[in-house]
């Protein structure tokens, strides 16, 4: 990825100004967290409000969802629903309950804890880490899971597995085939929940690599190495391919190529070869993560030079159509923003991704499943999260409007629900910033 490194800088400084914001609101939250602590015995209830469960189903009105040690113990009409003496009572009248949100493609190591409040401020309570400093995650989810830190569920790869490069941290550097299976082996040692290939492993490690992980049961994410192509590294057995661009990269140097321009290779995925790979990852179940506003802001919006733009512009034009081609031949696809330490934000790119999957034709419904049912039945964790049922964690988003009539509404967040933990985050916003003028 080339970077001019300017606008690197000066959107850094960009990002900082949303982190110092943050970090007022983040004090708030673990004062709340404090609080909401303290009431953590006692059930919560969300009565009258509007369910919209992500199974599926049709959104459930004037609904009663109740909440007892983390998890979710009833739900039904509002007149059938008794609460117990003792629960707090949080009136959703008017408002919308959905499931809480993960992005399935971050690197928080990069992203800095920085990037906590603004998770949880955006309803993203669950996040697949996809590289980074394994015990500094490790340290963070020890945090959270024993509640003194508020943040997001995390699975997380660790390291990087990458060929040879200048300049990068986090990576386990693998050369040779017998050197990708050792890695296998190491992580594995390691407890990582899966393995995140980037694209400099050469392409006979990458085989190795898939080879050794398929006998060790361990899932393999994959930002394509340069010279495998997508339909090659679904049958080798990824578990996800990472990326909308990679699948332009793989029409330049799969076996035969005819393109030689990234134009030429968009348009060509446009036509029946794309249809034909777009069919070969649904058959072999491979899911995809397209990361579109990793694209937009990273390659497109980066330039201020017009006719540098233009350009650009059409190709994220087209990839969109690229993953509607994919969502049509029932390629499985989740939503991940690739927030890290440069264009992307934690948290607000999510729904920016959101919102880039129903330009590309997702209805409101199954964009907010690519980031709520999609990412449970991908790790296997149906029975726990993704969706607003008995017995699922208590991870909700309270929504001040409907996000089935428009999509932007997923970001009208009035609170968030956390493993049961109520933050009622219009309050705390409003607080914090009163509280802050006073200093
Ligand atoms: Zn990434």
């Amino acid at each position: 990825m080339r970077h001019d490194w300017c606008k690197v800088i000066y959107m850094r400084k960009r990002l900082r100004v949303y982190y110092v914001l943050c970090s007022i609101l983040a004090i708030s939250i673990l004062a709340s967290s404090i609080l909401a602590s303290a009431q953590k015995d006692s059930p919560l209830a969300i009565a009258h409000v509007t369910v919209i469960d992500c199974t599926g189903a049709a959104p459930q009105p004037n609904s009663t969802v109740l909440i007892a040690a983390g998890h979710i113990t009833a739900i039904g009409p509002s007149d059938r629903v008794s609460i117990p003496a003792g629960a707090r009572v949080v009136d959703g009248n008017g408002k919308f309950l959905i499931p809480g949100l993960w992005d399935m493609h971050g690197h928080l190591t990069d992203a800095t804890e920085d990037a906590f409040p603004l998770l949880i401020m955006n309803g993203v309570t669950g996040v697949r880490d996809m590289g980074g400093d394994l015990a500094q995650i490790d340290r963070w989810r020890a945090e959270i899971e024993s509640g003194t830190r508020v943040g997001p569920h995390i699975i997380r790869a660790g390291p990087f597995v990458d060929g040879p490069k200048e300049g990068v941290s986090n990576r386990l550097t693998v050369r040779t085939p017998e050197e990708a299976r050792q890695a296998v082996h190491q992580l594995k040692a390691k407890g990582v929940d899966f393995i995140k290939i980037h694209n400099a492993l050469p392409p006979e490690a990458f085989f190795a690599l898939m080879d050794e992980a398929r006998k060790e049961h361990i899932p393999v994410a994959v930002h394509l190495p340069r010279g495998v192509s997508s339909a090659d590294a679904s049958d080798a057995g990824v578990a996800s391919l990472e990326h909308i661009e990679t699948v332009n990269e793989s029409a330049l140097w799969r076996k035969g190529a005819t393109a030689k321009t990234v134009e030429q290779a968009v348009d060509e995925n446009l036509g029946p070869a794309g249809q034909q790979l777009f069919e070969h990852l649904a058959k072999n179940g491979t899911w995809y993560v397209p990361t579109l506003v990793a694209y937009e802001r990273g390659f497109v919006l980066w330039s201020n030079d017009p006719e540098a733009l233009a350009p650009r512009m059409e190709v994220q034009r087209k990839q969109i159509k690229l993953v509607a081609m994919m969502h049509k031949a029932g390629v499985p696809i989740m939503a991940g923003s690739d927030f890290s330490d440069w264009a992307m934000v934690p948290g607000v790119d999510l729904h920016n991704e959101l919102a880039l999957l129903v330009e590309a034709g997702f209805t409101p419904l199954e964009a907010l499943q690519t980031a709520t049912l999609n990412p449970a039945k991908f790790l296997g964790k149906t029975e726990t999260y993704g969706t607003i049922q008995v017995g699922r964690a208590a991870d909700l988003v309270l929504l001040d409007m409907n996000p089935l009539e428009d999509i932007s509404h997923t970001r009208k967040i009035n609170a968030v629900v956390l493993g049961g933990k109520f933050y009622p985050l219009a309050s705390i916003r409003a607080q914090s910033l009163q509280d802050a003028a006073k200093r």
